[in-house]
């Protein structure tokens, strides 16, 4: 069945085929680590998990690669202001490297905890300077370059179909250029290479044939992805917001330099919104996974949540949706629990979830098939078997769920150590007498070769 994806760079459906007969190369732009996710981010790692599965459902081999950002993304994400690394050293009183190193693991944390698979590629920018510069030194021998007294920069005008992803009036920009765009010649133009201030000695900085500084935001995901995954490869991701400017950024450095295009399909995943609000990682206060967990949900309720929305349409976040998603949840787990053994999946079924999944990643209909087995008079077994093959996309971890202990009381768990005393002393009738004790109670000992376990009969 055929793979349709939706690809921002020609605005349409196209046929999934892969370029290379090895692997599909898939490259998502990461965090930038200088404070944790917002479940606004997350929302766009879970739909690039659901892309990586569907490919991997399909049969393909994926290679994942993604970079972590930990230095030269400004707080304008343009050129202006100060790095966010930097700025987020200063609000934590912890060196910028240190923060890199802190913040990635909450990230690599949070993903481990939204079943979200790991990249086979993680890479870091400060790990690749090296490359950064050799790419800023072809894009400058190929003439894309001019200097300024702040950095490097790109001049946009000099690349004839300069945002043509965004569709970005280039022209219409320079003309009612109010913003200001300082010494630059451009409003698009960007840094390739910004200079350390004079007289300052960033935490972070280099040297480079242009003098002592750092690379600019978007040159890393140029060169590693090149590095990684070949100059031209299958698939790129990232947020909606990253289409102006950091990818249109990122397609220019490549074309420049090595005269192709960077990916064959640009995907990109829709806001999260916080009532009906734009949520901002810079602006404080906002929602974190933890803060969902703190609150007693699951993480996986909040990968239930976004699947219930086509990854191309914004969703608003509210807690009553949230409820919803945990309830249906616990639902499915429970089902899938007490279906016992998987038997044979079922071939019309899976038919019809693969076609929407292969339909530009359909989630909310994948569900709506799943709802279907769950509810259908098929038997318990195909119906397991069945849910567990769709969970291979979904990724809620159905086949590894178990319903919860029910927690023992620690009265009725120094009854069970009396018993069990009583009877390796082989006081049998004081150890029948406990048990009863501990029925009345509403429990129940079993007593296996690894000892006594109690169980609660009301869970049962
Ligand atoms: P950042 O760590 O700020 O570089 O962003 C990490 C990823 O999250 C990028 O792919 C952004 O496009 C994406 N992103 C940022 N805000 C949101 C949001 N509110 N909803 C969905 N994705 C977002
Ligand atoms: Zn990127």
């Amino acid at each position: 069945m055929s793979l349709r994806l939706y690809d921002t760079y020609t605005r349409s459906l196209r046929e999934f085929q892969p370029l290379r007969e090895d692997y599909v190369g898939l490259y998502t732009c990461g965090p930038t680590v200088y404070n944790y996710a917002h479940i606004g981010n997350l929302r766009t790692y879970i739909f690039e998990d659901i892309l990586r599965r569907t490919l991997e459902f399909n049969g393909y081999s994926v290679k994942h690669v993604m970079n972590i950002t930990d230095v030269g993304h400004l707080v304008s994400d343009a050129d202006t202001g100060e790095d966010k690394m930097e700025k987020g050293s200063r609000r934590t009183g912890k060196s910028a490297w240190e923060i890199a190193e802190f913040y990635s693991q909450a990230f690599r944390e949070d993903l481990k905890r939204l079943n979200i698979l790991e990249p086979h590629i993680w890479c870091r920018a400060t790990d690749h300077i090296a490359e950064q510069i050799a790419l800023i030194q072809c894009i400058e021998a190929k003439g894309y370059t001019y200097r300024l007294s702040d950095g490097i920069y790109f001049d946009t005008s000099k690349l004839p179909d300069y945002g043509y992803l965004a569709r970005l009036d280039v022209e219409g920009l320079q003309a009612g250029a109010r913003i200001d765009i300082g010494e630059k010649r451009h409003p698009t133009d960007f840094a390739l290479w910004k200079f350390s201030p004079s007289g300052q000695k960033r935490q972070m900085e280099w040297d480079s044939p242009w003098g002592v500084g750092f690379p600019g935001w978007h040159i890393e995901c140029s060169a590693m992805s090149a590095k990684y995954l070949g100059v031209f490869f299958d698939i790129h991701c990232g947020g909606e917001d990253h289409i102006p400017v950091h990818h249109t950024n990122e397609i220019a450095q490549t074309e420049a330099c090595h005269g192709t295009r960077l990916a064959n399909f640009w995907m990109h995943g829709y806001f999260l919104q916080v009532d009906e609000e734009k949520m901002s990682k810079s602006s404080g206060e906002f929602l974190r996974l933890q803060t969902l967990i703190d609150k007693g949900y699951d993480p996986l309720s909040y990968r239930l949540f976004c699947l219930s929305a086509h990854y191309r349409a914004k969703l608003n976040f509210t807690w009553e949706s949230l409820d919803g998603a945990a309830i249906s949840l616990d639902r499915l787990r429970n089902q899938v629990y007490e279906w016992g053994e998987p038997g044979d999946v079922d071939a019309n079924y899976a038919h019809q979830f693969t076609e929407q999944v292969n339909d530009d990643l359909n989630m909310p209909r994948a569900l709506a098939v799943t709802w279907e087995v769950a509810r259908s008079d098929l038997p318990a077994p195909i119906r397991k078997a069945t849910i567990l093959y769709f969970d291979r996309v979904l990724g809620l971890g159905l086949g590894d769920w178990q319903p919860p202990k029910a927690e023992i009381p620690e009265s009725i768990l120094a009854l069970v150590q009396q018993r069990q005393q009583a009877r390796s002393e082989k006081r049998w009738a004081e150890a029948d007498a406990l048990r009863q004790q501990i029925a009345a109670a509403g429990y129940e000992v079993e007593d296996t070769p690894q000892g006594p376990r109690v169980k609660s009969k009301k869970s049962e």
